[in-house]
């Protein structure tokens, strides 16, 4: 039986490990040392569709990641509570809603999961969410929001039932003939195949090997409001103008969030100044009867993976196709994720790799040194 290990165990590696253990009788570890772990510090919104980047690849794979929900939800029986078709807002000033509306009615012909579209005006916005002042907006039914930790939490213990471990600790790894060692504190355990899904820590991870990885970390904070409010579970994620989007789940949990920060490396403090940013990018949007602030309010700061180009990357190594890697997700993993990791277990599983379609080609973020390094 090929015996196959899982480094890291956010969206990625979670997924994978449940779609692999459906697909393949192998045997499987998951090694998952969860600092910094974006997945769990995520803000959960799901609604890529009118996204202005170029990357037309990017935009495929963010599309069809979000239609993938559907088979997700339904395989893994997520409740509501963990995935919720909660709907999005976007709000935006008057003028420019014309020309979001008709990119809006353009994606909807390709991308069917958007679900209804509406231009909504100031109070038909507050009817939707009662927090926002009455500002118009665009609806999109078929957004979602996702509780990335809960998520998690669901799908280790289906992992637990069925006897896969989960193994919490940092490894480095080592390639031997014809199979891999992965070294833990005290303990070397080998196997046949590698995916290496670690986020950010891929370079560090890769480097004694011989690899140079196009990779950099990026600090997010966002901040949970912890209110009083009842119902929430039907408000929709708002996606603001400027940095701070407004995230309501069913518990009167209200997460603002999220700050992108690209010269705090691997620090995971949080700071007054993220406060201060998002409180006050998010101020303009609320009702004046709506102050956040007064209730217990805690951070959820993680580490982002971003590529030079921004896009993510994923599949085997070209000159080792027993070395599976995936990085580089930045703001919208969450959406991608899930997605990226069930196309990898049917890697391992069928050695089929449709990949191409989603993504440049590997080379443009992963090369070989001529030595390795330490990192
Ligand atoms: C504040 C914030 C808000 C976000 N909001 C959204 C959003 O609204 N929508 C969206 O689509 N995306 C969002 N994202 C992005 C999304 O969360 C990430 O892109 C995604 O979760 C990355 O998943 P991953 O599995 O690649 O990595 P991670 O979730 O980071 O998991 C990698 C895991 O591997 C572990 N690891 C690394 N090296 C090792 C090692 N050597 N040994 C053992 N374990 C190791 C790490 O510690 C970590 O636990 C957000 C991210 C942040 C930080």
């Amino acid at each position: 039986m090929k015996k196959i290990a899982i480094i890291g165990g956010g969206i990625i590696g979670s997924t994978a490990a449940f779609y692999l253990s459906q697909l393949s009788d192998c045997q499987l570890t998951v090694f998952d040392f969860p600092q910094g772990q974006a997945t769990r510090a995520s803000a959960g919104i799901i609604a890529p569709w009118l996204s202005k980047r170029r990357n037309k690849k990017w935009y495929q794979l963010a599309k069809d990641g979000a239609h993938f929900y559907q088979k997700l939800a339904v395989d893994l029986a997520l409740p509501k509570t963990i995935f919720n078709h909660s709907g999005a807002l976007f709000v935006r000033p008057e003028e420019t809603l014309p020309d979001l509306l008709n990119l809006a009615n353009e994606r909807i012909k390709e991308a069917p999961d958007m679900g209804e579209i509406e231009l909504l005006n100031g109070s038909a916005t507050k009817k939707k969410l009662p927090l926002l002042k009455e500002m118009p907006s665009l609806y999109l039914s078929g957004g979602s929001q996702l509780d990335g930790s809960s998520y998690l939490d669901h799908v280790q213990s289906i992992l637990k039932t069925k006897h896969i471990p989960f193994v919490q600790e940092y490894v480095t790894i080592n390639k031997k003939a014809d199979s891999w060692e992965v070294q833990s504190q005290g303990q070397t355990d080998t196997f046949d195949a590698l995916l290496l899904a670690p986020g950010p820590h891929l370079k560090k991870l890769l480097a004694p090997l011989g690899y140079r990885v196009d990779i950099r970390p990026q600090k997010g904070q966002l901040l949970c409001f912890q209110t009083p409010f009842q119902p929430t579970s039907d408000w929709p994620v708002a996606m603001l103008e400027g940095e701070a989007d407004v995230i309501p789940f069913s518990n009167g949990k209200i997460l603002v969030g999220a700050t992108h920060e690209n010269d705090a490396a691997w620090d995971l403090t949080p700071t007054t100044e993220a406060y201060k940013q998002l409180t006050d990018g998010v101020a303009r949007f609320l009702d004046s009867s709506v102050s956040l602030m007064d209730y217990p309010t805690t951070y959820q700061v993680g580490t982002r993976a971003y590529t030079s180009d921004f896009a993510p990357f994923f599949g085997p190594v070209y000159d080792d196709s027993s070395l599976v890697v995936a990085s580089g997700l930045g703001s919208s993993g969450l959406t991608t994720g899930p997605y990226i990791g069930y196309l990898l277990a049917n890697y391992f599983a069928n050695q089929q790799a449709v990949f191409d379609c989603y993504q440049k080609s590997l080379t443009n973020y992963l090369s070989k040194r001529e030595r390795p390094t330490d990192c």
